[in-house]
């Protein structure tokens, strides 16, 4: 089953493991340019910083 993403989203890959398999777990971290996100494949938390 081929995935497919939104055009307005871009993948963005765990830190920790690589993988592109992520999910934003809130929109605003600690400040409005980080969102949290959250690795499927390690299961582990990240900021993602977005570049405006
Ligand atoms: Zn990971």
């Amino acid at each position: 089953m081929p995935l497919t993403l939104s055009p307005v989203r871009t993948v963005v890959c765990c830190p920790n493991c690589g993988s592109p398999d992520t999910e934003e777990t809130s929109r605003f971290g600690a400040t409005a340019c980080k969102a949290l996100r959250r690795c499927l494949a390690c299961r582990e938390p990240f900021e993602q910083v977005k570049e405006l």
